[in-house]
């Protein structure tokens, strides 16, 4: 408890889940404590319009400190989740100038989210960035652009088309974004603007293990989805693994056997599976709980941890119902969360939580979306206006929401990408790109 005898509810993790929790509990009479290792809130679906210069990093997130401001009761502090003391009911956190500190609970919300993963070759993530973070973000964005110029530079031959040609890996809602976006920059945005290329000729190749793509959509809207990519200029290949990923190429190899193939790439991007942070794993471990083969966390129905009722796991981490990765269930989540503990301040049972499922929508190329809602399945046009309304109306800040429209209004206008600045190093990692 805190000195005024207020219980004290350390949050961890400033994405969907440890947002919507934080600012429900608002006005609450418990002292909350909201931890990140970033300083702001991410919007995730949109982080692929970063990476290929549409919007910009300040678009798709806020300050956790600005955005909870007004909540008096709700402290942000910077910090990474490093170690759980589950007796003491202690977290230790690093900054981000590697010292330690402690923060005490009395409730503890996890809601740190998943990683991307490299099924155990994690000397992928080199080559071939994955797309979780803003510094992932620009990690692509440099990668895309710089291509293009490079290629310019050189003469013509595999050298150069090496250089244009681009691997995506994954063929999930970001896989596909991914490719329809640099198909789209390399014909819409970049086609005039160069001298020795043409950057209309841009390989764009998308692979994915399954015999179809966008798994979590009706087959007919995937097929659809497909065939918009094919006359986009996607290369689709399915039902393979990709196996190697080199500086400068991957190697693929059929699911059902037969030969490998090598393709000659220096872009490749990495969308092709997640896995717990690495405090996750600590969490579950620390705890005695199980979690399954991606480190996603065994609750009870009310999203505590079977045996510790003062600790609840949401979001992407629920390892329950087989519950989406999606950003509904970890806002729906954290609601949940903030209602449990306002529930127990008052001496009243907890409820279970129940999942609404509100549809998803993917983004496909400039006119086409897919929005599937129960049995509203919209494609093309309709879809596009439906998952512009839906990524606009969750967007955090209402400057953001403001910009975003303003921007996609002058892109659709003039085709054009306002934010293609990129620098040559990686200011996080003091380090620079490898190529
Ligand atoms: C590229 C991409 C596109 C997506 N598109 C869609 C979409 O169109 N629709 C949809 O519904 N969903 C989409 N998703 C999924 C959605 O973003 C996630 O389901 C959602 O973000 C999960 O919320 P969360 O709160 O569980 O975790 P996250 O939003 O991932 O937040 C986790 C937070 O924890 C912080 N953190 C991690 N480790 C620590 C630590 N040790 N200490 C302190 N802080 C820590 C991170 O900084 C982060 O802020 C997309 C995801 C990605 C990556």
């Amino acid at each position: 408890m805190s000195s005024d005898g207020r219980k004290r509810v350390l949050v961890i993790g400033g994405g969907f889940g440890g947002l919507f929790c934080a600012r429900a509990l608002g006005g609450a009479n418990v002292d909350v404590t909201l931890l990140d290792r970033a300083a702001g809130h991410v919007f995730q679906p949109l982080l692929y319009q970063c990476a290929t210069g549409i919007l910009s990093i300040g678009q798709i997130s806020r300050s956790l400190r600005e955005e909870l401001v007004h909540h008096r009761n709700v402290t942000t502090l910077l910090g990474e989740a490093v170690e759980l003391d589950a007796e003491a009911r202690r977290v230790t956190a690093m900054r981000p100038d590697n010292t330690q500190f402690s923060v005490d609970y009395d409730v503890l919300v996890v809601a740190v989210g998943m990683q991307q993963s490299y099924f155990g070759r994690e000397e992928f993530a080199q080559w071939a960035p994955g797309m979780k973070t803003l510094d992932d973000a620009l990690s692509i964005r440099q990668r895309l652009f710089c291509a293009f110029e490079i290629a310019e530079t050189l003469p013509p031959g595999p050298e150069r088309d090496s250089f244009l040609t681009f691997a995506v890996c994954g063929g999930g809602p970001t896989g596909v974004e991914l490719a329809g976006q640099i198909r789209e920059m390399a014909t819409r945005t970049l086609a005039n603007e160069f001298h020795s290329i043409e950057p209309e000729d841009a390989r764009v190749l998308l692979f994915d293990g399954g015999d179809r793509l966008l798994k979590s959509f009706a087959p007919a809207m995937a097929g659809k989805a497909a065939r918009i990519l094919q006359e986009l200029g996607v290369e689709l290949h399915l039902g393979v693994h990709v196996t190697d990923v080199r500086r400068d190429g991957v190697t693929v190899t059929p699911k059902s056997g037969g030969a490998a193939e090598e393709y000659a790439t220096r872009t490749v991007l990495w969308t092709a599976g997640v896995e717990a942070v690495p405090f996750a794993r600590t969490v579950a471990e620390v705890l005695g709980v199980s979690a399954d083969h991606a480190g996603r966390i065994a609750v009870a129905p009310d999203l505590s941890v079977p045996g510790h009722p003062e600790i609840f796991v949401i979001g992407d981490l629920v390892g329950r119902d087989n519950l989406p990765g999606v950003a509904e269930n970890a806002m729906q989540g954290g609601l949940h969360v903030a209602a449990s503990v306002r529930r127990d301040l008052k001496g009243e049972a907890r409820r279970n939580f129940r999942y609404r499922d509100l549809g998803s929508a993917a983004y496909i190329s400039h006119g086409h979306a897919l929005l599937q809602a129960g049995p509203i399945k919209l494609t093309g046009y309709l879809g596009w206006l439906g998952w512009g309304f839906i990524h606009i109306a969750f967007l955090t800040g209402l400057q953001n929401r403001f910009s975003t429209v303003g921007t996609w209004l002058s892109a659709i206008a003039r085709a054009r990408r306002t934010d293609r600045t990129f620098i040559l190093g990686s200011a996080a990692s003091k380090e620079p790109y490898t190529w």
